[in-house]
């Protein structure tokens, strides 16, 4: 992996223009710069190098629903699959569409639906749920420091209309068993956790590493945990482009409305991105065209 193929290739991308609008519904994601652009690649052996703003909070939003379901899977087990599938939705991550003739069963744990079904279960099972899945969250990433940021959190409740209809739509098909505002509470904090590139990158290297912290070290998530999340990841973590991340990326990962993105080769690297502007999808223009041109570069697709 050539680092200056990789610093040149960063700056060519953000010497282009980007047409990219910054995600405005949470009211506080409206108020970050969009100028900011950050890489951190991180080997699942070796030091890992940062690009432009890598060491830059930010929101993370969705991709913090790959933690929410890595523990949901380990709690519920195979049960969890009768609440969620886990076919790509083909429609964008907040759509009430399909969940209406679907019975309440949300197409995959990585849309809003199937994530407001996850912090269900996941309330079913926790004595103190935001205490235990921040815990959690630290366990798995190793990143002690990490908590839920209440202003975001709060931003989203009052603004948080569709994920209501969402959760009180699958209540009414009887796919949500704890009070709806409860389990949207944990949702919104679960979405409001800031991070860096380079604590994102470090904090997926279980899922590059087959469950495990490192390769060869402590086990997190059984091997078959970490190919599942991966597989769902790759065919549902990047809302209705899916399609386009696996023939241009060929990458599982997951993007937020933050504009930050995760992915992953497993066995070899972790590689996060954060730049605000999102394309019509809803993913950061400059980091699916990052991503794009690195896979290439580096001949790194996993097809
Ligand atoms: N908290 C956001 C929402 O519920 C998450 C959206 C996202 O990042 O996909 O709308």
């Amino acid at each position: 992996m050539k680092k200056t193929a990789i610093q040149d290739l960063f700056a060519e991308i953000k010497s282009t223009h980007n047409p990219g609008k910054i995600a405005t519904y949470i009211p506080e994601l409206a108020k970050v710069a969009p100028h900011q652009f950050g890489m951190y690649y991180q080997p699942v052996s070796g030091t890992g190098f940062g690009l432009g703003d890598h060491k830059q909070p930010f929101s993370i939003q969705s991709i913090a629903k790959v933690f929410s379901l890595t523990l949901a899977m380990q709690l519920e087990g195979e049960a969890l699959w009768q609440r969620v599938d886990v076919e790509p939705s083909g429609n964008p991550f907040n759509s009430l569409i399909q969940l209406e003739t679907e019975h309440g069963i949300p197409r995959n744990p990585l849309i809003n639906a199937g994530a407001l079904v996850v912090c269900d279960v996941l309330m079913s099972h926790l004595s103190s749920p935001q205490a235990d899945l921040l815990q959690f969250i630290r366990d798995v990433t190793g990143l002690p420091q990490l908590s839920f940021t209440e202003t975001i959190a709060h931003s989203e409740d009052e603004t948080g209309y569709r994920n209501r209809a969402l959760i009180n739509l699958m209540r009414d098909f009887d796919n949500i068993k704890n009070p709806v505002e409860e389990v949207l509470d944990l949702y919104f904090h679960l979405c409001s956790i800031n991070m860096t590139c380079q604590e994102l990158a470090q904090g997926f290297q279980y899922l590059a590493c087959h469950g495990r912290r490192s390769l060869g070290g402590e086990t997190l998530i059984t091997t078959s945990q970490a190919k599942r999340i991966n597989a769902i990841m790759q065919l549902c973590g990047f809302y209705d482009e899916a399609g386009d991340i696996a023939y241009r990326v060929g990458l599982p990962g997951k993007s937020g409305v933050g504009g930050g993105i995760i992915a992953l080769r497993p066995d070899q690297y972790t590689i996060a991105l954060w730049s605000p502007p999102l394309n019509p999808k809803g993913n950061s223009y400059y980091g699916m065209k990052f991503l794009e041109e690195f896979t290439t570069l580096t001949g790194t697709s996993i097809f």
